[in-house]
């Protein structure tokens, strides 16, 4: 399990489910007090960077053994898309170029802004860079991000 307190620092002590503060010091029962919360199911014996990020308790509480999730804002009008969160997770696993495509979009202009709404959250639960790109795949356009 990863230091609580790197955690922290890499997190700005905020809470990667919520957004909001999390408190350094709490007392044991406190719901805000920090945990780490491991965000993909990891292998056996691996401790890798990565697998888990600085959340509250009352968070990871919250979401228990299910994967959490990030839904898309509703006016980007986001059909077929995979979940969020789980196609992060894999292309940061991938670390091949080619990324993957993580939503489908009405238009060139939806898809741009989709694709900008979509990068800050990339960066900002896996750290490094991130790139989108909009390809047109008639009658929709897609949202493809990858590692850069
Ligand atoms: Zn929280």
């Amino acid at each position: 399990m990863a230091d609580l307190s790197d955690l922290g620092d890499d997190a700005g002590w905020r809470c990667w489910l919520c957004g909001e503060d999390v408190p350094q010091k709490a007392k044991p029962n406190d719901p805000n007090q920090p945990v780490a919360d491991q965000i993909a199911p990891a292998a056996k014996g691996t401790k890798g960077r990565g697998e888990t990020r600085l959340a509250h308790k009352r968070c990871n509480d919250l979401r228990k053994g299910r994967p959490p999730s990030i839904a898309w804002p509703k006016r980007f009008s986001v059909a077929d898309a995979p979940e969020l969160l789980q196609s992060l997770v894999r292309i940061d696993k991938k670390k091949d170029r080619g990324g993957e495509v993580v939503a489908m979009c009405a238009g060139p202009q939806e898809a741009e802004a989709a694709a900008a709404w979509v990068l800050p959250v990339a960066r900002t639960l896996f750290p490094g860079s991130w790139e989108a790109s909009c390809e047109p795949l008639s009658p929709m356009t897609a949202v493809r991000l990858r590692r850069s």
